[in-house]
């Protein structure tokens, strides 16, 4: 255990191993990252590893395009061994007016400069043969889009923060957040005081938890999610494209041979971490594998194939986590206004896992700096309005994104965004 440090860095999940290994390859500060369960053990490994770069702002789309460039670099950035498969994604119009988005996200990739073309369902099936094409307006096809095995992003920054000299430490619970003069002066955790001058709460689904410990009120909600892996399936290759439908909020790609399915159901489940035991694991949260049966059941004349599962396909694996909503659908990235020395890394909206490696960067930076390395007030802790310190318009507003997951115009989004 260690009494004194520059900047304690809280959760080593995607987010926070991120922002902890890039302040480690500076070599400016002195750097801890604690965690109070095993490094890399919540949330993080149990992402499908799916990238989508062209997103609703152009910032968020900058950022996801420079992480996949850094997902590209990882092994050499790292020095930790890491693969990916990069097959590309299609994304598949089911509605007219989502022919209408995949238009401006076709024009918004061409100005920010991330491939996106429009194909016919002809070539999508070509590309993805389990992909029936009835029933389908218009489909793109992003190639540089890619997935991965999830655990490697915060393994590989773990170890290589580790490896560069920041303190690794598993199973030490932050319960606490000293501050003097409005500024950061220390954590308190189950094992000790630890004075340092920042502190980077990165702690996934406690993340609001752990702002409350220095009275911020920080508005994310912890929000169920579940993917199904199938058993190998004669046919699948590990170069078929990822597949998301937009109405239905499904995504599909190849893993292992089999089939992985996720997706956004109506009503999902969200969490009040203060109500939970403080030793959660996410290992222990209920699943239900009748709400991945419902979404598939929803895709059922795109992906036919679903419907055997439990038949003569069998299920290989079942799992799932807490990713954090927003109220306007955005990731939470910055300093605390209220709290000097106090960084959030959150608010994933179930993207954190991919986003990560461009987050950790752009928060080391502004660390050390000083200074925003760009402009990402929209992305800000305190942007919410007035009307979401209403618990119930909060989780109201970030049910309604999380439902509407692919979606990028739809009125009550639109008004929880701008209300
Ligand atoms: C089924 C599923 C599919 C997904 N698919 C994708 C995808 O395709 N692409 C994508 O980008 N994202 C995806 N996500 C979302 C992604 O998993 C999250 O955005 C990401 O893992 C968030 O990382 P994190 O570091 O914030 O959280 P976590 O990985 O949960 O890490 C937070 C850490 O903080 C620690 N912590 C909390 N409180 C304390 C405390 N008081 N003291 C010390 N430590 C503490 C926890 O123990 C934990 O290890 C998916 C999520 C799920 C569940």
């Amino acid at each position: 255990m260690i009494s004194e440090t520059d900047v304690v860095v809280i959760g080593s999940g995607a987010l926070g191993s991120s922002v902890a290994f890039h302040l480690a390859k500076a070599r400016r500060l002195a750097v801890a990252l604690v965690d109070m369960h095993d490094l890399a053990s919540q949330t993080s490994p149990r992402a499908a590893g799916l990238t989508s770069q062209v997103r609703r702002s152009e910032l968020v789309t900058r950022l996801a395009r420079l992480a996949v460039k850094k997902i590209e670099s990882f092994a050499k950035d790292t020095g930790e061994p890491f693969t990916y498969h990069q097959p590309g994604a299609l994304k598949i119009a089911r509605l007219p007016e989502h022919e209408t988005q995949l238009e401006e996200e076709v024009a918004r990739g061409r100005r920010l400069g991330v491939e996106l073309e429009f194909i016919s369902p002809d070539e999508a099936k070509r590309k993805m043969p389990f992909l029936e094409t009835r029933g389908i307006r218009a489909v793109t096809f992003a190639p540089t889009d890619l997935y991965l095995e999830p655990a490697q992003i915060p393994v590989g920054y773990s170890r290589a923060a580790g490896k560069l000299g920041a303190a690794m430490l598993p199973h030490t619970r932050v319960t606490g957040i000293t501050i003097e003069d409005g500024a950061v002066k220390g954590v308190s955790t189950d094992k000790g005081e630890i004075s340092c001058r920042f502190v980077v709460d990165a702690a996934g689904a406690w993340t609001r938890l752990v702002a409350s410990f220095a009275s911020s009120r920080v508005p994310m909600i912890p929000t169920r999610h579940q993917l199904l892996i199938t058993e190998p399936i004669p046919g699948v290759e590990p170069n078929q494209p990822i597949t998301r439908i937009i109405d239905a909020n499904v995504y599909v790609r190849p893993d292992n041979g089999g089939l992985m399915l996720g997706g956004y159901e109506k009503t999902p489940i969200q969490y009040d971490m203060a109500q939970l035991a403080p030793g959660f694991d996410i290992k222990d949260l209920n699943l239900d594998l009748h709400v991945l049966r419902r979404l598939a059941d929803s895709v059922r004349d795109q992906l036919p194939i679903f419907a055997r599962l439990g038949k003569d396909i069998a299920l290989r694996e079942h799992r799932g986590g807490l990713p954090t909503m927003t109220a306007d659908g955005e990731h939470t990235v910055g300093p605390v206004p209220e709290v000097r020395g106090l960084f959030i890394a959150g608010g994933c909206c179930v993207g954190g896992l991919s986003i990560a490696p461009a987050v950790g960067e752009v928060l080391a930076e502004w660390i050390l700096s000083g200074r925003a390395p760009m402009d990402l007030s929209a992305l800000a802790p305190g942007r919410a309005s007035a009307d979401l310190r209403s618990e119930e318009r909060l989780r109201e507003a970030c049910r309604d994104q999380y439902s509407h997951h692919y979606w990028e115009r739809h009125e009550s989004a639109a008004s929880a965004a701008s209300g």
